[in-house]
């Protein structure tokens, strides 16, 4: 079966010289979680921009499912991103004084659909990441926490192959931080392809796939 997301050989130079990824091929299947691990500075946001498509290799290829990234537009690429990805960052990213409900019908914004026919999903959606209560509050009135379960109901709400969590725990408290990781388990057993980017590795350690990323290359890839 195609993967979602594949990397052939993918090099990013940046400008300056640094090489933060060297030549790496990866790829992830449908409803796999995946956890890529490393310490700082070992190339980890630099791949989640290229499995995200946010940003262009140097050398090698991105595929997200059965299209090369290489071979689209600006204007495709946005198209293709919107339908397949999910992004979820350290930082929440939500808009304030907007409600639960909002923020989250936000992210069918690119699909035409009606604002009516957006909150019934985005209601839906909260629901599943079990906020059900809480669809009327604003950010500055939830925890961090519950900020990040708005985000990923977010992320989830135009039901993307894959979610990309970059960092999700890195702003939370140990317990919030289990949650959201357990809430993430969740959606991949229910079918959603999953990856998350951490330096924790105790977090990475509980997941069914580790890629290790080191200096800008996999140095292992576990499964089990
Ligand atoms: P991580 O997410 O694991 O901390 P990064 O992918 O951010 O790693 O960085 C990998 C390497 O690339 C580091 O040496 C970093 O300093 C460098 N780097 C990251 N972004 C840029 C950039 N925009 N310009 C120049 N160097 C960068």
């Amino acid at each position: 079966m195609t993967p979602v997301v594949e990397l052939r050989g993918v090099s990013r130079v940046y400008p300056g010289g640094v090489t933060a990824l060297r030549e790496v091929s990866v790829a992830i299947g449908r409803g796999e979680l995946v956890g890529i691990v490393g310490p700082s500075g070992s190339g980890k946001s630099t791949m989640l921009n290229m499995i995200g498509t946010l940003d262009r290799p140097s050398a090698g290829s991105v595929h997200v499912e059965e299209y090369d990234v290489h071979s689209l537009t600006d204007r495709e690429l946005s198209a293709l991103r919107a339908r397949v990805l999910g992004f979820v960052f350290q930082q929440f990213h939500l808009a304030a004084g907007v409600s639960a409900l909002d923020n989250v019908a936000d992210g069918l914004l690119y699909t035409g659909t009606n604002l009516r026919e957006r909150r019934r999903q985005a209601r839906e959606a909260l629901g599943r990441v079990g906020l059900g209560h809480r669809v009327d509050h604003q950010p500055h009135e939830m925890s961090g926490g519950e900020r990040q379960r708005v985000a990923i109901a977010r992320a989830v709400v135009g039901e993307p192959a894959l979610l990309l969590a970059d960092e999700p725990t890195g702003n939370l408290d140990t317990q919030s931080g289990a949650g959201v990781i357990a809430l993430l388990r969740e959606l991949n057993a229910a079918g959603t392809t999953v990856v998350i980017i951490t330096h924790d590795r105790d977090i990475a350690a509980g997941l069914p796939r580790q890629v290790d990323m080191r200096d800008g290359e996999i140095v292992g890839d576990h499964r089990g």
